[in-house]
């Protein structure tokens, strides 16, 4: 990443003191993730973050959120997967959450993010 868009990169990061999570606080696409453009590219802003802080993605790998906050870009709180594993994380805990009863309102809500990486 050039630095002139690291550094408009960095700008776009919100950081609370009480929240380890980097809360990225410019575009996101309509499934809520966020978005940098760079290079005449667009971007997943957590991926380019991972890139930024701790080096290429493997081939194929997408990027899991530890904390599960999609709009966070910390990258200690991200790790890449193959995506049946990611596949296999939401699974698991869209089903805890139905054990919570969290989702029982909305469940057309979470499905439609379920498919939606
Ligand atoms: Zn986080």
């Amino acid at each position: 990443m050039p630095p002139k868009s690291i550094i408009r990169f960095l700008s776009k990061i919100l950081l609370h003191n009480d929240w380890e999570c980097w809360e990225w606080t410019a575009y996101k696409n309509q499934d809520g993730y966020p978005r940098f453009h760079f290079c005449g590219r667009d971007y997943y802003a957590h991926r380019a973050s991972y890139e930024l802080f701790v080096g290429p993605i493997p081939e194929g790998m997408t990027i899991d959120h530890l904390c599960g906050n999609t709009v966070c870009v910390n990258p200690t709180h991200l790790e890449p997967v193959t995506r049946e594993e990611n596949l296999y994380r939401r699974w698991r805990s869209y089903h805890a959450a139905l054990e919570r009863e969290e989702y029982v309102s909305e469940p057309h809500e979470y499905e439609h993010s379920f498919g939606s990486f």
